[in-house]
């Protein structure tokens, strides 16, 4: 007679997504990158889109912002109503992932680790009341505006600079606190595709940026054997670039609205039977971590899990 067996410990699903900009399909796979290779292994890889419909109501154009917020919010431009970088007035009755967990569960600890401070002051609203008030427990940008530290200059080398200090408090903050949601913006990539398009030095930004997320990835598998967390990493991109120069983006060509996911999560579809959107992401990340949107939030969503049944 065997002993019985031990009560089932669940453990605890913590989530982060990723994004690197302005990083074409075409150009992630054919670069070199161990550590989005190493998520994947665990998971999945495939490609998506952004741009919502061409010639439907939810068209919106491959432009950074309005990537950025699809993704927060799972919704597509007509309803967040960011339609450029200038991010003038966003409808934020569409809530974002933060406040959507924050509203499920108060006691959820989120963080932000961003190369751009607009991020948080603007798409997400932190601390503004129509937006739901304080979301982020923590939060570590605004280096693009210490110029003493970060002088900025025609190459965006402080860019780089910049994604480097936010992966590294990324790493630190992880290990330290575990955020149960969070998010990581690295920029540097889209500033070498605009300054020099398809080219090397792209190729090589983008196998630096890989490299920026190794330590990272580590630490996660870290935490999580020694912590008993179920970690989903996802990793994105915001758009792709023109076909002719690399240098564009903004417009509806198959490549600028062609993005990639990849995650650690053994259930990502990738199968081919099914798009993959960037309005996608969000209700992925709800299913990982068990949170219900309210449902005038959720009937308003966009997309769909990315996540099958096992
Ligand atoms: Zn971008």
């Amino acid at each position: 007679m065997g002993s019985p067996a031990p009560p089932s410990v669940t453990s605890q699903p913590k989530a982060i997504v990723i994004l690197m900009d302005g990083i074409p399909a075409d150009v992630l796979e054919s670069v070199d990158t161990p550590t989005i290779d190493a998520i994947s292994a665990e998971g999945g890889y495939r490609r998506g889109y952004v741009g919502g419909t061409i010639g439907a109501p939810s068209e919106s154009p491959t432009i950074s912002a309005v990537g950025y917020q699809t993704m927060l919010t799972g919704t597509w431009a007509n309803k967040h109503n960011v339609y450029n970088n200038d991010i003038e007035a966003p409808n934020y009755a569409y809530w974002d992932f933060f406040r959507i967990a924050k509203t499920a569960n108060p006691q959820l600890k989120t963080a932000l680790f961003s190369t751009w401070e607009d991020n948080r002051t603007k798409l997400l609203g932190d601390g503004l009341a129509e937006a739901g008030g304080h979301k982020l427990d923590y939060f570590y940008d605004g280096l693009e505006h210490q110029t003493a530290a970060y002088p900025h200059d025609a190459e965006a080398n402080y860019i780089k600079a910049i994604d480097q200090a936010v992966a590294e408090d990324a790493v630190r903050h992880i290990k330290n606190e575990a955020p149960d949601l969070s998010w990581l913006y690295l920029q540097y990539t889209d500033d070498v595709g605009h300054a020099l398009g398809d080219s090397e030095p792209l190729r090589q930004a983008v196998a630096d940026m890989d490299n920026l997320l190794s330590e990272l990835w580590q630490t996660i598998i870290s935490r999580a054997d020694a912590h008993n967390e179920d970690w989903l990493v996802l990793v994105t991109t915001d758009h792709g670039r023109d076909a002719k120069t690399g240098k564009h983006h903004g417009a509806q060509s198959a490549r600028e609205r062609t993005i990639w996911i990849a995650a650690n999560h053994p259930q990502l579809d990738t199968s081919k039977v099914r798009d993959a959107a960037m309005v996608d992401i969000l209700p992925t990340l709800l299913e990982h971590l068990q949170i219900k949107a309210p449902t005038k939030v959720a009937e308003q969503l966009d997309g769909r899990s990315l996540l099958i049944a096992p």
